[in-house]
């Protein structure tokens, strides 16, 4: 999957300091274990070279199976992101100075590695960031009712946690 990796270098090399993308991975290579990921992920960035930082701005989306937490049911939904980071060069602190200001500190700022960036990596972290932690069904869905009838005969204490977690975000 080399053309996943950017490499930086290069790109300056032949003096390309804006490239759009537009790539899509496959689920299997992005190793997700906590949801399924159903559709290639498609990413549309630009990539932009400014001395020795690189700003990579775009957007990624695909489908996915969630397992919902009121009802138990497997469900499948639209999953997108928009991402905007600031990569820096580790070696150089009078750049990284520059980079702090960027975007005054709303922008994700990661270094870059042996000036490479790992587009991959970089979706699934974005990806995981954004998972949803109490994924539900739909909002009409009785799944809390259901467990508030176990509630009175005896449910596992862990369970109570997790209605309450769930009745906090109604
Ligand atoms: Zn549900």
């Amino acid at each position: 999957m080399i053309f996943l990796i950017i490499n930086i270098e290069k790109l300056k090399q032949e003096n390309k300091n804006s490239v759009d993308y537009d790539i899509e991975i496959m689920p299997e290579e992005l190793e997700i274990k906590d949801i399924k990921v159903l559709k290639p992920v498609k990413v549309e960035f630009s990539l932009k070279i400014y001395g020795e930082e690189v700003i990579v701005k775009g957007n990624y989306k695909t489908e996915v199976e969630y397992q919902c937490v009121r009802c138990l049911e497997n469900f499948k939904t639209d999953f997108k992101g928009k991402f905007e980071t600031l990569f820096y060069n580790e070696e150089n602190k009078e750049d990284e100075e520059t980079a702090e200001s960027y975007g005054e500190g709303d922008v994700f700022r990661e270094p870059i590695e042996n000036g490479k960036i790992n587009i991959v990596e970089f979706v699934r972290e974005n990806m995981l960031v954004e998972m949803e932690q109490y994924p539900i069904c739909s909002e009409d869905c009785s799944g809390v009712e259901n467990f508030q009838e176990y509630d009175n005969k005896g449910i596992a204490p862990r369970w109570h946690q997790l209605i309450n977690i769930i009745k906090d975000n109604k």
